[in-house]
């Protein structure tokens, strides 16, 4: 039971992948295929029963959510302890790699696969090192609680608890510990151990305002816990849609740059293996952060010259030479979450937005004026047809609010649902879980 409990919380917060797992290439695209990288992740590090030096002194604890050991002379130090339940295996491996006392533990960020084991080590009187706005993320994560799990359900339906039946306050307490560092830091903070020099940076931007790194600038080593995602290079998640605040992409363009003049020789990412190569890292880390300049720039445009969100979502691509994986972010979704982060939610389309009645309450005047929610539906199907599988989606939606139980309604939204399955082709992995999610809903209603 923890065991799966543990193993869903590291989904819902990495949002599985990995690009050297498994990718193949299609339409001249990396593309990932969601439900082997997922069960990779599951199962990341479980045929091993030892930490694996990856550096000189260096070693990985390999789980769903690494932990990391860096020796000195005069003690070592600590980057992210893992989940809860994988958290005192990891600390066994890393303390049989190098048994000499821990000085400083480092938490990338608050989510609950990299801070899993904060106290083991922290009991043994170590140092530990977060970002300022890290108590305060924990906490509202914690807060809304039902909230998320309700919806990290869809996205991980064979790991994440039935939170109606299960959550009750106890319950969340048990699933979100609260973890406290002892030294919060919003500015670089660097100390010498063992004659090695280490150096935690603040790199804001594609997981959150919360994030830190852990520079060795002698080794040219650079920790990035989850910033540049569980991919790599990958366009970052600027919203994720099972929630939790949108996340800025200038702050993200500047944590790049930092990383870009950093010149790292190997990046350690707190999923999957280590990515090696100075010169490929460069070209790589240079094009994650073109791409979202792009993005950001052509929103913004977009913005000033008076397009609505939908188009700029439409029109926005990324140029064949900043093509990124978009098996974590979506383009179109961070154009919206870019429009939306700088403008809120008013759209200055329709007085409507500005209160309380929303387009489903007129649902049943528009089923009744056009004759039944069969009229719509049969409307829908001609979308269906001419490859408009959103148009037909916006019928079978009014025609299902007014008649939930229509029989055509409920084909005419299942035939676009497959649709949009297929236009998918199996790259995001939430896009893909929410369109299966519906789907299922939707063969059940139909008794299927
Ligand atoms: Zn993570």
């Amino acid at each position: 039971m923890f065991r799966t409990i543990g193993i869903w919380m590291a989904l819902v917060v990495v949002a599985a992948g990995c690009a050297s797992v498994d990718s193949e290439t299609r339409r001249g695209k990396r593309v990932l295929r969601t439900g082997q990288q997922t069960r990779a992740l599951d199962a990341f590090g479980d045929d091993l029963d030892h930490a694996v030096e990856i550096a000189d002194g260096v070693f990985q604890a390999r789980a769903i959510g690494n932990s990391h050991l860096i020796v000195t002379p005069a003690g070592n130090v600590v980057v992210d302890t893992g989940l809860p339940n994988e958290s005192k295996r990891q600390k066994q491996l890393l303390e049989a790699a190098d048994a000499g006392a821990v000085k400083y533990v480092i938490l990338t960020h608050p989510h609950m696969d990299h801070i899993g084991g904060t106290d083991r080590w922290k009991a043994d009187g170590a140092e530990v090192i977060a970002h300022r706005e890290f108590p305060v993320t924990q906490r509202y994560l914690k807060d809304a609680a039902p909230f998320f799990l309700r919806r990290n359900r869809v996205f991980y339906p064979e790991s994440v608890p039935d939170v109606d039946r299960m959550l009750t306050r106890m319950a969340v307490e048990m699933l979100y510990p609260t973890f406290e560092p002892t030294l919060l830091i919003d500015e670089p903070y660097s100390f010498e151990l063992g004659g090695e020099r280490f150096e935690v940076i603040p790199t804001p931007g594609a997981e959150g305002t919360d994030a830190i790194s852990l520079w060795l600038p002698e080794r040219k080593i650079l920790f990035t816990g989850d910033t540049l995602g569980p991919l790599f290079p990958m366009f970052p998640n600027l919203y994720t849609i099972r929630g939790e605040k949108i996340r800025f992409p200038l702050p993200y363009v500047e944590t790049l740059d930092k990383m870009i003049a950093l010149e790292p020789e190997m990046l350690v990412p707190s999923h999957f293996e280590p990515i090696r190569g100075a010169e490929q890292i460069q070209t790589d880390l240079r094009k994650i952060r073109d791409a979202v300049m792009y993005v950001h720039d052509a929103t913004v445009e977009g913005m000033n010259d008076g397009k609505d969100v939908y188009t700029l979502m439409r029109e926005i691509r990324l140029p064949p030479e900043l093509d990124l994986s978009e098996g974590h972010g979506k383009v179109s979704w961070s154009v919206r979450a870019i429009w939306e982060g700088y403008a809120g939610w008013f759209h200055f389309s329709s007085t409507t937005e500005l209160y309380d009645v929303p387009i489903t309450e007129v649902a049943p005047d528009l089923v009744e004026l056009a004759g039944g929610a069969d009229a719509l539906a049969k409307r829908a199907r001609t979308h269906i047809e001419a490859g408009r599988p959103l148009h037909a989606l916006h019928l079978t939606d009014l025609a299902l609010e007014a008649e939930p139980g229509d029989d055509a309604a409920l084909r005419g939204r299942l035939d676009a649902l497959t649709i949009l399955l297929e236009r998918s082709g199996d790259e995001n992995h939430s896009e893909v879980m929410w369109l299966q999610h519906e789907i299922a809903a939707t063969e059940k209603a139909l008794g299927r």
